[in-house]
């Protein structure tokens, strides 16, 4: 079983969505557990305060480090070799490789929302193992980015999807964009399935969704295209 921890100051705001569909079958189904650990349950004071002012001044403000360390070590006692990821904005890009490779680490993972401008560094250098990105942009907590991040994981988590050969002719296989997709009717508001996909023909249904894949990433993701081509060649 896959295991997952979520440390955060907004509790409820979790499963959420990974209740449902899929990942809600694949939890019930026993292949992935969810824990969540409330971070404000270490402060002392009566307001239960989860934040301090920043050192050199400015308008933000930090979650007290010592109340993040307590909830990782509380997490670490029932997750001993899990790998904590703090999901900031400055961290490294998430990806569907990286993706893959937090679904192969053997003790789970154990992951960190921030708030307000995010975390004490003292905290990322003692228990932080990695720091994530979602993208460029900047959310208003690590719960939001949560959701994608754990989403993606759990689909390379062996039995989350049910025929894994869908696992394997996706985006970003071999730094492509997927092809187009077609189901019935043949005629669409006056829009034909491409002839091919009818055909048969499996060989040339390879060569006609290889095609459209390069076209694809070379119109959008002209990166990818170009890691493709740099990987081809070797
Ligand atoms: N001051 C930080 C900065 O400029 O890099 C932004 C802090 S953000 C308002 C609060 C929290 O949201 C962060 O600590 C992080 O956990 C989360 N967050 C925001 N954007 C994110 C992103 N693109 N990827 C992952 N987590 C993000």
């Amino acid at each position: 079983m896959y295991k997952v921890a979520i440390l955060t100051l907004f509790p409820d705001m979790f499963p959420g969505i990974l209740e449902h569909s899929i990942t809600g079958r694949a939890k019930a189904n026993g292949l992935w557990d969810l824990k969540v650990f409330d971070i404000r349950q270490f402060a002392k004071d009566r307001h239960k305060t989860a934040d301090d002012s920043v050192y050199g001044g400015g308008a933000g403000m930090l979650m007290k480090p010592e109340l993040v360390a307590e909830t990782i070590k509380l997490a670490k006692q029932e997750m001993p070799d899990a790998k904590v990821i703090y999901l900031t904005p400055t961290g490294t890009p998430f990806s569907q490789k990286k993706s893959i490779e937090f679904a192969n680490l053997e003790g789970g993972v154990i992951l960190l929302c921030g708030h307000y401008e995010g975390i004490d560094q003292r905290v990322i250098d003692l228990y932080v193992d990695y720091e994530v990105s979602i993208g460029d942009y900047v959310l208003t907590g690590g719960e939001v980015a949560v959701f994608p991040l754990v989403d993606a994981i759990l689909r390379n988590v062996e039995g989350v999807l049910g025929n894994s050969a869908t696992l394997h002719e996706e985006s970003f296989d071999n730094d492509l964009l997927e092809y187009p997709h077609y189901t019935r009717p043949v005629e669409f508001e006056g829009l034909e399935v491409p002839g091919v996909l009818k055909s048969g023909n499996h060989a040339k249904i390879a060569q006609w969704r290889l095609e459209k894949a390069i076209e694809k990433t070379k119109k959008v993701r002209p990166d990818l295209y170009k890691k493709y081509l740099e990987n081809k060649e070797k």
